[in-house]
């Protein structure tokens, strides 16, 4: 007897290494809905919302609906996505009319002080900021 019946219950119960951490992971839920956030902007490719804990005037998250764990983490097949993430940003702050200037902060790591492993660009304005980052 092959292994397909196995294979195929393995996939039916949805317990891909991928699949399991798109289940826990707090980004993929508030992309699809699951969580409640205040939406800024969303396309097919990406969703913006606002920080729970603002640390700015305006502070927008862009995360793409595709669950990638960190920057460090894309692949050479994200470079178009990895640009639009960046041409969202730019446009949410035109809308919001941050014509004085804003931040776009892409936090990496532990180091980098990461601490939600799905993809996500951080829109700061509204405020001058400060120069080194802490
Ligand atoms: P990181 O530290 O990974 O660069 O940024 C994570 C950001 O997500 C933090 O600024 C934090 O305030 C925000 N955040 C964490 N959990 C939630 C949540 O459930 N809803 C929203 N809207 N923001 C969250
Ligand atoms: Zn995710």
């Amino acid at each position: 007897m092959s292994g397909a019946p196995a294979n195929r219950g393995h996939r039916e119960a949805g317990c891909s290494s991928y699949t399991v951490l798109v289940m826990s992971c707090i980004f993929c839920k508030i992309v699809e809905g699951a969580i409640p956030s205040a939406t800024v902007y969303k396309d097919d490719q990406s969703y913006a919302f606002a920080d729970i804990h603002p640390q700015a005037p305006v502070h927008v998250l862009i995360a793409p609906r595709e669950h990638i764990g960190s920057l460090a983490e894309a692949v050479e097949s994200h470079r178009p996505l990895l640009g639009h993430l960046l041409w969202v940003a730019a446009e949410i702050a035109r809308a919001k009319e941050l014509g004085k200037g804003y931040r776009v902060v892409v936090n990496n790591g532990s180091d980098g002080g990461q601490t939600v492993d799905h993809l996500h660009l951080h829109l700061l304005g509204g405020r001058s900021m400060h120069w080194p980052p802490g």
